[in-house]
């Protein structure tokens, strides 16, 4: 599968015509996505979430339906005022379901407007999730490696390795995004509008899920483009870690 045969449909059922131009373009030059089906989502978002938990329409850390109703249904049921400002006040993420699912919430198509080329780098970082097994690494890593520890320090050190498989999963993006034929640092840049966007201008600290925005921002700057005139290197290399089946990002 490529990854453009991927953008195509997504973009065919939700997307504008100039991001299908996008789509196309990744498409045409091979990044291997391997053969599990990768599924897309256009979702209500975390900010629907939110609304619904302030309105006591689910208990605090069991509000994840919210984030991922139909943002073109009508539910009728007072959920469309939510998703409405779910859609005008959210703003960019993205996550990706181990079974293969990105879902994307529409306030971030809102978001980027017309840089098609910083959704393409959020929906290849969510693929990367997928295509390295990043939540199955992510759990091996917790009941392998730091099974046995104090509840601190394995707590710690499953929120390094989240921080470690986010930065992986940039420099995927980028790679990808630079086979497709996009600019060399258009995912550099897609970091800096997002983080701006979203108002996050983090440090990393201890109990970070993703790299603050400087350490972020400096691994995607030395991430070297790949270059058409270079061999084609094996892009997934073996797999390792995890711990929920979904990999929450921003993106
Ligand atoms: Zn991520």
């Amino acid at each position: 599968m490529k990854l453009g045969d991927c953008l195509i449909c997504w973009s065919l059922s939700h997307g504008s015509s100039s991001q299908k131009k996008h789509c196309d373009c990744l498409g045409s030059r091979g990044n291997d996505l391997g053969s599990q089906p990768i599924a897309f989502m256009v979702a209500s978002g975390s900010y629907t979430a939110q609304l619904a938990e302030q309105r006591g329409l689910c208990k605090p850390d069991q509000c994840q339906m919210f984030t991922q109703l139909n943002p073109y249904q009508r539910y009728g049921n007072g959920w469309d005022e939510l998703m409405r400002q779910g859609y005008t006040l959210g703003d960019i993420e993205g996550w990706a379901a181990s079974s293969g699912t990105v879902v994307i919430p529409r306030a971030t198509f809102r978001a980027y407007g017309p840089h098609t080329g910083y959704l393409a780098c959020t929906v290849a970082h969510e693929i990367a999730h997928i295509r390295r097994h990043h939540i199955f690494e992510q759990s091996y890593h917790l009941n392998h490696n730091l099974k046995g520890q104090p509840e601190e320090q394995m707590k710690l050190g499953e929120l390094k390795r989240s921080r470690e498989l986010e930065l992986e999963a940039d420099r995927d993006a980028a790679t990808m995004l630079s086979r497709a034929g996009y600019p060399g640092r258009v995912c550099q840049q897609e970091l800096e509008f997002m983080h701006r966007s979203v108002g996050d201008g983090s440090i990393t600290e201890p109990e970070s899920t993703h790299p603050g925005y400087e350490e972020r921002l400096k691994a995607t700057r030395t991430t070297t483009p790949w270059k058409s005139n270079q061999p084609r290197r094996k892009q997934i290399p073996a797999p390792v870690i995890a711990t929920t089946a979904l990999t929450t990002c921003s993106p």
